[in-house]
């Protein structure tokens, strides 16, 4: 019987990995892909990623990220910048992934990759995890950090959702700048990666009309993106797709908060913090250290969610606002940042995690 079986390795597998082994309780951690791949995100972290990944000892600068110091905002004829209140970074997610595994592995956890689990139940005081090979693992405690995937026996308590593309792209986009472009049905993120080209990624209302057929290649996607704002059309046209299709993800339930007990869920399985508005990863790697001191205190998951419901609220009620205004009055949104960019900067501060959050040994349980 193992002690805790960790499922999926993106950032909040891989941060509860890393804080278990550092507290001398190693886990084991089944990922299916079998190498850190790219996911459907922006790639943008701000300085509350940052500060959670130094303290798991990665650097940003180190991993090669790329600065962002400013915001650009378009939609229709109009057009809005104002500079970022806080530092902030592109890295391509298979490298930011990868760096997590290593140094979840370093740490003492065994880190299993290609190892797809098919479903988990309770057995017991604990849990039986069944793999798609066949195998069986018993363990005391289940962590699930399966992200935007259910796992079966185990289903989120979330409905409906958005559809997330993201498509990198050859060329240059605006230096040092996130750039959001707002379209049909959402908004589009841009920014620069390094070493050249930039991502592409949109969160898109599903039913609204263009956005089926902008999931389904890589031209759609751009001409959608770039009806939107002059903006757009002006920078699309001069990158190019690097592959034919977007990559795309479903049923993206922004504004998901898990409530009740089971087993100890983070990062996406915990919360969905609207795209763009608020940090994902920093969501995932702050829940994944909560879930790890809740275990190593032998604090119950029910209490775990609880606790971080409370840790996160206020960010996401103000990730949510923006979100809805970006997609229900764009020309307003761009109309208040270009009057006020103090609020809006004002405003993004809200949506990022405090200095406690994450932290083993702040109040945070
Ligand atoms: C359109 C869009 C844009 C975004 N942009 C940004 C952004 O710019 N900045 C930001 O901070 N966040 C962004 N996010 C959010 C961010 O991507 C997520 O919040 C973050 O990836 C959550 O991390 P996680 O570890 O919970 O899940 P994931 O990163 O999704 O990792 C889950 C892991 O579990 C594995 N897995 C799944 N099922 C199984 C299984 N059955 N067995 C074994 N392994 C399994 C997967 O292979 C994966 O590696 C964006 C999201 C979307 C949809």
């Amino acid at each position: 019987m193992s002690g805790t079986v960790i499922v999926g390795g993106g950032p909040a597998g891989a941060a509860a990995a890393i804080a278990l082994a550092r507290a001398g309780r190693p886990p084991l951690l089944l990922e299916r892909d079998s190498m850190p791949a790219e996911k459907v995100c922006g790639e943008f972290l701000a300085e509350d990623a940052a500060r959670l990944l130094r303290s798991l000892d990665l650097d940003l600068a180190a991993l090669g990220a790329v600065p962002i110091t400013r915001a650009l905002f378009a939609a229709g004829r109009r057009q809005a910048e104002m500079p970022l209140p806080f530092a902030a970074w592109g890295l391509p997610r298979a490298t930011l992934d990868a760096a997590l595994l290593e140094a979840a592995r370093n740490a003492g956890a065994e880190v299993r990759l290609g190892t797809a689990v098919r479903g988990a139940e309770r057995a017991g005081e604990g849990w039986r995890v069944r793999l798609v090979s066949g195998e069986r693992l018993d363990c005391v405690n289940l962590v699930l950090a399966t992200g935007k995937h259910e796992l079966r026996g185990q289903p989120r308590a979330a409905r409906g959702g958005s559809l997330g593309l993201k498509l990198p792209l050859l060329g240059e986009a605006p230096e040092a700048a996130v750039t959001l472009l707002l379209c049909g049905g959402g908004y589009a993120g841009l920014q620069p990666r390094p070493g050249g080209g930039a991502n592409l990624c949109a969160a898109l209302d599903p039913a609204a009309p263009g956005v089926a057929e902008a999931g389904r290649s890589s031209r759609s996607f751009l001409a959608h993106v770039a009806r939107g704002s002059a903006l757009a059309e002006r920078l699309l046209a001069a990158l190019r797709p690097e592959a034919e299709r977007p990559m795309a993800v479903a049923g993206v339930p922004y504004g998901f908060l898990h409530r009740g007990g089971g087993p100890f869920r983070i990062g996406d399985q915990a919360a969905v913090i609207p795209s763009f508005c608020g940090d994902g990863v920093a969501m995932a790697l702050g829940s994944g250290l909560h879930a790890a001191a809740a275990l190593v205190s032998a604090v119950p998951s029910v209490s775990h969610h609880a606790a971080w419901r409370r840790q996160v609220r206020g960010e996401m009620r103000m990730a949510r606002v923006l979100a809805l205004l970006a997609s229900a009055a764009p020309r307003l949104l761009i109309a208040a940042l270009a009057a006020a960019p103090g609020i809006a900067g004002w405003a993004a501060l809200r949506t990022r995690l405090g200095a406690g959050v994450g932290d083993p040994h702040g109040p945070s349980l």
